[in-house]
């Protein structure tokens, strides 16, 4: 991919209307695009590999000599080919702000088939269509971009191709929905241990925010089993699960193999046969967004389901025992991915009970 950096016009107007910016950084930033992108020690495939980025890392970016591109790491500098790297002007980058606005969190789209990208500027890919007069909430805004969510589809799309609506009665499907969050062990209890070393406990946290975020969003009441990485045991998850007014209680956990590295997939279980329509639901909408292997839901005799008197599932999201799973798990877009999916069975799931 060609490097273009993109001007932000009227930059400080724009500012100036909102409340809230985040990020200061003046270096410029490097979304990788290639997977296992070998990173160099110098401007060529001549310079020794000193290591690997996976796709949506990003990095400061130091330089570019010819189509090489220096970038920050933990510890020194490395190089990596531009062509696998994009790389935003840090102007567009720190000024993602939240709009505060309550009248203009939602829009609708104008045109048919209109596009949703990856990031604010035609540079990023497109990751979804959207279809004429399909609403959306506002998640933040970055110049002349939107960056919006619904029940199936996460994107950037330009403002001149939507129109600010205020209705405040869509997503019904959410409000009111109590919604608690199980990400799975914690503290003492890291889970499964993954190829590269890294915890199950840890990603089902990065996985629990991220649902909580989404699920806020759409007006559901969201509860948390663990709030941090700490011990609880089972039974007290169930016990909240019961004690609350729970209307879908979703466990989170990654899966291991470590003899079998090459396994990966999706897995869903539930105890209950009434629960039996949430789980499908649910783990059909991942498996579309992720197009993950498709290990079924089914039915599982596990403690946090088999007490639980309300609607529960229990995710096994994927192997941390595949070396290439386990660091895709890791970027902030592939868990996006996992929880629009969530997401999108869920609401499918409570439309269908209203
Ligand atoms: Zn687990």
């Amino acid at each position: 991919m060609q490097i273009r950096k993109t001007i932000l016009l009227a930059f400080t107007a724009f500012i100036a209307s909102f409340v809230f910016i985040t990020g200061n950084a003046h270096a410029d930033e490097g979304i990788v695009e290639g997977s296992s992108l070998n990173i160099r020690n110098g401007p060529g495939t001549e310079y020794e590999s000193i290591g690997r980025a996976d796709t949506g890392e990003s990095f400061p970016v130091v330089q570019q000599v010819n189509d090489w591109v220096e970038i920050e790491l933990q510890h020194g500098t490395g190089w990596v080919s531009a062509e696998f790297i994009t790389i935003n002007e840090s102007a567009i980058n720190d000024t993602t702000v939240l709009d505060e606005d309550p009248d203009i969190s939602s829009i609708t789209i104008k045109y048919q088939n209109t596009q949703l990208r990856e990031g604010p500027s035609t540079e990023y890919d497109i990751v979804n269509f959207a279809e004429k007069g399909a609403v959306f909430d506002i998640i933040s805004t970055t110049g002349e971009w939107y960056e919006v969510v619904n029940e199936t589809q996460t994107g950037f799309v330009l403002k001149e191709l939507v129109e600010k609506s205020d209705d405040k009665l869509r997503n019904k499907g959410f409000k009111n929905k109590t919604v608690v969050i199980d990400a799975g062990h914690g503290g003492r209890d890291v889970g499964a241990i993954g190829a590269n070393g890294s915890f199950e406990k840890d990603i089902a946290s990065l996985t629990a925010q991220e649902l909580e975020q989404a699920l806020k969003l759409l007006g559901a009441n969201v509860l948390l089993t663990r709030q941090q990485d700490e011990f609880i045991s089972l039974t007290s998850r169930v016990t909240y699960s019961n004690f609350v007014d729970t209307d879908a209680f979703i466990s989170l956990h990654y899966n291991s193999v470590p003899e079998l590295p090459n396994v990966s997939g999706i897995e869903t279980f539930y105890y209950a046969k009434q629960n039996a329509s949430m789980a499908n639901y649910i783990h059909d909408g991942i498996i579309g967004a992720t197009g993950g292997s498709d290990r079924g839901a089914h039915e599982g005799d596990l403690l946090v389901l088999r007490l639980n008197m309300k609607p529960s599932v229990l995710l096994e999201l994927g192997f941390m025992s595949n070396p290439e799973k386990e660091a895709l798990l890791h970027t902030n877009g592939y868990q996006k991915k996992l929880v629009s999916g969530i997401v999108d069975g869920l609401g499918k799931y409570f439309n269908s009970t209203n």
